[in-house]
């Protein structure tokens, strides 16, 4: 069992401790939390909901965290593991290389042989998704992009770590 499972009380367990009526054969929950004990055993902190309870107030009741022992606890569905980490934001290589495309270059290496010197210069829009393209002073970091409405456009100077 993992972070992310959803589980419940194994019935074994509900009959080893007589605890066939009532609520508690009848929560499910992920598990948000596991703790290594001796030999094989963890405890896992599950936050048991109780859309399964019957009952008039089994609706309700808000989730309640408990711990237990996964050796009762019984599988109901995998969960997905961990969260996703967050897609890297675009590099300033990747930026720098649209820019320079969208210029008409060859290559960033074309882009900056014509800029390196001049005081206006391309920049790009760091957002993602966001291609926009605008004239900045060399040393702009925070150029204004007409699409996001942000101040996200970088000179490609200050991208090629010219400057
Ligand atoms: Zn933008």
């Amino acid at each position: 069992m993992e972070i992310g499972d959803t589980v419940e009380f194994s019935s074994q367990w509900c009959r080893n401790t007589g605890q066939l009526t009532g609520d508690i054969p009848f929560m499910q929950g992920p598990i948000v939390d596991l703790q290594p004990m001796s030999g094989e055993k963890k405890v896992a902190t599950i936050d048991f909901n109780w859309l399964n309870a019957h009952g008039p107030d089994a609706h309700i009741k808000p989730p309640q965290r408990m711990k237990a022992l996964t050796s009762n606890l019984h599988l109901v569905k995998k969960g997905s593991g961990p969260p996703p980490a967050p897609p890297a934001p675009p590099s300033k290589v990747s930026k720098l290389k649209t820019l320079a495309t969208s210029e008409g270059y060859e290559g960033t290496l074309e882009f900056l042989e014509e800029f390196a010197m001049d005081c206006i210069v391309p920049g790009i829009c760091m957002n993602e998704g966001c291609d926009y393209t605008g004239s900045n002073e060399p040393d702009c970091g925070q150029g204004w992009c007409e699409m996001c409405h942000t101040n996200t456009v970088r000179s490609g100077l200050l991208l090629a770590g010219i400057i």
